[in-house]
């Protein structure tokens, strides 16, 4: 709910019809979901640097970045979670009307908040991707040693250990990262925005 009264949101001049004409392409927000270690990061920059060798006017929002700034305030309460989550989805609208494909690299693990910010895009402005990869395959990556120290119990509330991870059910993409390569899923994601006439 918006808590300031008296306020009205204003149209800009530039439509973002106009500055998809602009740029020559679309925008989006490939809104990367899954595990972590799954492999979201390391795709999402990937497809960052493919899309900007193509001149495409891309951004990436990832997990820890935006920790560090907008969403400071916030822990790994629900409530604080689910915030994060908003706030993210808002940015990426933010991008999405400023004609650039936004790609956000976070766990995003429930439905229902995904779901939301879903509800906050035009049809086909969110593509929900699914970086989906078996939990034991992740935890042995562990490429942040983040599930060791869940185990010890040095972290609460991990993801896939004492917190659940609800998976799309009707996501637009989905990768397996413990049978694609990282250029498979690139080709993936770049052909997806071809076909939807994004790119
Ligand atoms: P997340 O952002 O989901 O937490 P990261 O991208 O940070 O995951 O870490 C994934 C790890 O898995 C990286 O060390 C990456 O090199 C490795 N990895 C191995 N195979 C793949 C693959 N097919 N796709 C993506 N990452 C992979």
């Amino acid at each position: 709910m918006t808590k300031a009264t008296n306020i009205t949101w204003h149209e800009t001049t530039i439509t973002k019809e106009e500055r998809r004409a602009q740029n020559g392409h679309g925008s989006c927000a490939l809104w990367f979901t899954g595990l972590s270690g799954s492999g979201k990061s390391t795709i999402a920059n990937a497809v960052s640097k493919e899309l900007y060798r193509l001149g495409i006017n891309e951004y990436v929002l990832d997990g820890d970045n935006v920790r560090h700034g907008l969403n400071k305030d916030l822990g790994f309460s629900e409530k604080d979670r689910k915030e994060n989550i908003r706030r993210i989805g808002e940015v990426a609208k933010l991008f999405v009307d400023s004609g650039k494909i936004i790609t956000t690299a976070f766990i995003s693990p429930f439905i229902s908040d995904r779901e939301q910010v879903r509800t906050i895009f035009e049809e086909g402005e969110f593509v929900e991707v699914f970086v989906d990869c078996p939990l034991e395959i992740c935890e042995h990556r562990d490429p942040k040693q983040l599930y060791a120290k869940a185990r010890l119990g040095e972290i609460k509330n991990f993801t896939g250990i004492d917190s659940p991870y609800e998976p799309p059910s009707r996501p637009e993409i989905v990768i397996h990262t413990d049978k694609q390569t990282v250029e498979g899923a690139v080709d993936l994601i770049i052909n997806y925005l071809r076909e939807q006439n994004i790119i």
